[in-house]
């Protein structure tokens, strides 16, 4: 119901939010379900002494991430955390066994299935299961089927965000081999 409540205030923009910041189920603003820009639009739009936390405003370029001047050492957003999640998922295809065990392929499923509940943007884990439950289920019987799979899994995604798709069939070269000169 918290979590209902939470999409629901969203939709109707309560309370009054700048636009891409996500409720938690806790309805307060979700740090890994909301991109920098928005959260920093949140502390601007802020009054004074109730702005969200870890927004560092005097860190040395050296310890930056990106153009918006973000410290390195500062919890991710949404964006980072998804760049370094699909680094260790991409990773794990890239180490699968070319033929795996029962157990493995068992293990590998129940991983998915347990990543999809506890992802920590609770909107993307929602989709994420959505996508899995709508037959997507994880294909784990090798590590190119598996590799193809989390490909679409990744591109379902990016059609979600309105990103351009990527060539499944180079999975391997961006995730395992190195590309191909
Ligand atoms: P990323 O999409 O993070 O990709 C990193 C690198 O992977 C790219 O540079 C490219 O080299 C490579 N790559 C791209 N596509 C593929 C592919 N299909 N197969 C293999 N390699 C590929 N963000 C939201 O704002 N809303 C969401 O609902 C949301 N849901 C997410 C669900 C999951 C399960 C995950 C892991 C992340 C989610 N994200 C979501 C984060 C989002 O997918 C991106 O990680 C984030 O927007 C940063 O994007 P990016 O352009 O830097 O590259």
């Amino acid at each position: 119901a918290a979590k209902a409540e939470a999409k629901q205030q969203q939709e109707d923009g309560r309370p009054n939010l700048p636009k891409g910041v996500v409720l938690g189920p806790d309805g307060k603003p979700c740090r890994s379900c909301t991109s920098v820009a928005s959260w920093m639009a949140m502390a601007r739009s802020s009054p004074s002494g109730s702005k969200p936390t870890n927004i560092a405003t005097s860190v040395p370029p050296a310890q930056t991430t990106s153009s918006l001047d973000i410290p390195s050492d500062c919890p991710p957003d949404v964006e980072q955390l998804g760049r370094s999640t699909w680094t260790l998922l991409h990773s794990l295809t890239a180490n699968y066994p070319e033929r795996p065990s029962l157990t493995q392929q068992s293990d590998t499923r129940q991983f998915m299935s347990l990543f999809g509940k506890m992802y920590p943007c609770w909107v993307c884990a929602d989709d994420f299961r959505a996508w899995m439950q709508n037959g997507n289920a994880p294909k784990v019987s090798n590590r190119e089927e598996f590799g193809k799979w989390m490909c679409e899994a990744h591109n379902a995604v990016n059609v979600k965000l309105g990103k351009p798709s990527f060539d499944c069939d180079k999975w391997e070269e961006r995730w395992r081999t190195g590309w191909k000169d």
